[in-house]
């Protein structure tokens, strides 16, 4: 740890919201594995050790963690429970010691290209908790924006619901980020031979998620055709295209994602 820097340690999340309203320019860590230690501010707070941000609940229909709540105490603790593809997410994240150290948190509050567990959660639509030092608000997933200055995640709640196809891929490097890094993530709920409904969602530099893709989607009979396949990469190039952000991507990572969208579909043939 650098010399001039101070890192406050607390262990209770009254003391951290209590920091953050009195304190000017106060960075928070959890893990700390993707925060670079010569960038940290003069003073920081870790809130590994707050008990609330550690707690683990198991109910009928969902799990909610603690924001601290390291990866790999995620996988042991929600497997044969968590869906299959969400594991198979979590496992992707660095290496086992990283994931003995890296939380849940972090990976979806770190600034800049969405990390790994991005993707599977907006998917899901996981509901996250977010507190500051004077209200608590619970947002879905699908309307988050990144958790706001002096604001801290406390929990995520993560739905236990079964697909019928559950389909999750990485781009980029394995067990690791690059600029290049991005993951993919393709559910199907089928019933009565017909698609009842479709996740599809990618998450690196920019986000690829659209309830209107989705819905002209669901109530297609199956098994698609190809032609029916290509009609719907068609589409997928249309909202890619709209989506802005997604001019500066290169074009391999378009060239990818399509890919990935057509041999998800082709399980459905
Ligand atoms: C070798 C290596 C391999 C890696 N591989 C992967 C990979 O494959 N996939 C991947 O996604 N990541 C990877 N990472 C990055 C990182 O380890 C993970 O994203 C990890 O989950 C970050 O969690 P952390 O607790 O260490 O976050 P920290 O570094 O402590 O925090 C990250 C950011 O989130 C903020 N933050 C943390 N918790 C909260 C909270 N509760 N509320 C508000 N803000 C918060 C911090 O202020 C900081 O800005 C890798 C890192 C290393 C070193």
């Amino acid at each position: 740890m650098p010399r001039n820097k101070t890192v406050l340690i607390s262990n209770k999340l009254t003391d951290v919201l209590f920091h953050f309203k009195n304190t000017d320019e106060l960075q928070l860590i959890a893990g700390c594995t993707g925060t670079d230690l010569n960038t940290l501010k003069e003073k920081s707070v870790s809130i590994r050790t707050v008990p609330e941000l550690n707690s683990i609940e198991r109910h009928e229909r969902y799990i909610e963690y603690g924001a601290a709540v390291t990866i790999s105490k995620v996988i042991s603790s929600g497997a044969g429970r968590l869906p299959s593809f969400l594991i198979e997410a979590l496992m992707s994240i660095g290496t086992e010691q990283i994931r003995n150290i890296a939380t849940i948190g972090g990976n979806i509050c770190a600034k800049g290209i969405k990390h790994t567990l991005w993707a599977p959660l907006l998917a899901l639509n996981a509901r996250l908790e977010i507190k500051d030092s004077n209200e608590t608000r619970i947002v879905q997933f699908n309307k988050f924006e990144g958790v706001p200055e002096k604001n801290l995640l406390t929990k995520v709640r993560i739905p236990l619901e079964e697909w019928d196809i559950q389909i999750f891929r990485r781009i980029g490097p394995s067990n690791t980020l690059s600029p290049l890094s991005a993951s993919f993530t393709f559910l199907v709920e089928t019933q009565r031979g017909m698609i009842a409904n479709i996740r599809v969602v990618f998450a690196g530099n920019t986000v690829f998620y659209s309830p209107e893709f989705e819905n002209k989607i669901i109530g297609t009979r199956l098994p698609l055709s190809e032609k029916m396949i290509d009609g719907l990469i068609e589409e997928a190039k249309i909202v890619y295209k709209e989506e802005k952000t997604f001019e500066n991507e290169p074009p391999i990572v378009k060239a990818q994602f399509l890919n990935l969208l057509r041999n998800s579909f082709e399980q459905l043939t």
